[in-house]
């Protein structure tokens, strides 16, 4: 097959109304570039009279109206910028991530080398279903994970130290969940209403509220669109290797079980995500597993 019919066909090269013409969608992991890849994209976009440049909603650069006979001219040049040709059919699409550690005060959390971590591994696996995965730091959830077919949320749990506490009611004010409350003189905590951002922990002028250590919960199944749904709780893990392994065995679960023609979110019960949560727990040594204190 010629090159430039083969690029046509793969994921990240859309064709546009006038079909002489295509959209490219570039992977960049977590939406991260330096200031020498976008320069180049600038470049790459003039050189092929693109009429400009489009941010897209899963943090990638799309070059529109590019003549397709010149796909394998630019496919070259986007790989030398190190921005290369993406991906949109049903496939691992580009990995999203919110800025995370070190920027965000609120941040859990390194969303961006995860999300770099889960592309190297996974990036344009073709599946039966489009598989979005989305990375926030924290439970404020700015890039929405849990409406990705997989989600993952950095959460940290607040652990009192009894007997020191003085009652201030500072980390009470800090919690924006009414989760803390001050009984007897001293602050309780009620797990139900918390949703384990961490903030209290930060708040305590007498670092009385202990960590828990960083943890990632695992969603599936969500979805954005015409009929958003909330993904499902899959595992809350401890560590960033146990995500990409985890975030691995649902993309191999979902290849060898999912239909295509149907969202993720609508044959959850079909590829038995019961089940697939078992054999996860089963995979997993019981140190990375997190369960709530
Ligand atoms: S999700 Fe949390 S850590 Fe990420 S950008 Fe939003 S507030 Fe910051
Ligand atoms: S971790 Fe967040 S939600 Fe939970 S008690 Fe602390 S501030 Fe409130
Ligand atoms: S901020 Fe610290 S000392 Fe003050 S009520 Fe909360 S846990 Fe107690």
């Amino acid at each position: 097959m010629p090159r430039e019919i083969a690029l046509h066909m793969r994921g990240g090269v859309i064709t546009e109304r006038d079909p002489q013409f295509c959209t490219i969608r570039t992977r960049i992991p977590a939406g991260m570039v330096n200031s020498q890849m976008l320069r180049g994209l600038a470049d790459i976009a003039e050189k092929f009279s693109a009429p400009g440049l489009h941010l897209t909603t899963r943090q990638t650069i799309e070059i529109p109206g590019i003549d397709s006979r010149n796909l394998q001219a630019i496919a070259a040049e986007l790989d030398r910028n190190g921005t290369p040709i993406g991906s949109e059919r049903d496939e691992v699409v580009n990995v999203t991530a919110c800025p995370g550690l070190p920027r965000c005060v609120f941040a859990n959390i390194d969303s961006t080398n995860l999300a770099k971590a889960i592309d190297n591994r996974l990036f344009g696996r073709e599946m039966p279903v489009k598989i979005r995965i989305s990375i926030s730091a924290c439970p404020n959830a700015c890039t929405s994970p849990m409406l990705n077919e997989i989600g993952i949320i950095g959460r940290i749990s607040p652990i009192r130290t009894p007997g020191l506490c003085t009652g201030c009611g500072t980390c009470v004010e800090y919690c924006k969940e009414g989760a803390i409350s001050i009984k007897k003189g001293v602050s309780v905590l009620d797990p139900a209403l918390c949703v384990q951002c961490g903030t209290c922990i930060r708040s305590c002028p007498f670092a009385l509220l202990k960590s828990s250590g960083e943890h990632y919960m695992i969603s599936v199944g969500g979805r954005r669109g015409r009929h958003p749904r909330i993904g499902r709780e899959l595992v809350v893990v401890r560590t960033p290797e146990a995500v990409v392994d985890v975030v691995e065995k649902v993309v191999q679960w979902v290849y060898r079980r999912a239909w295509s023609g149907r969202l993720l979110s609508e044959q959850l019960e079909d590829i038995r995500f019961g089940q697939l949560r078992d054999e996860i727990w089963n995979m997993l040594p019981a140190s990375v597993l997190f369960e709530d204190v």
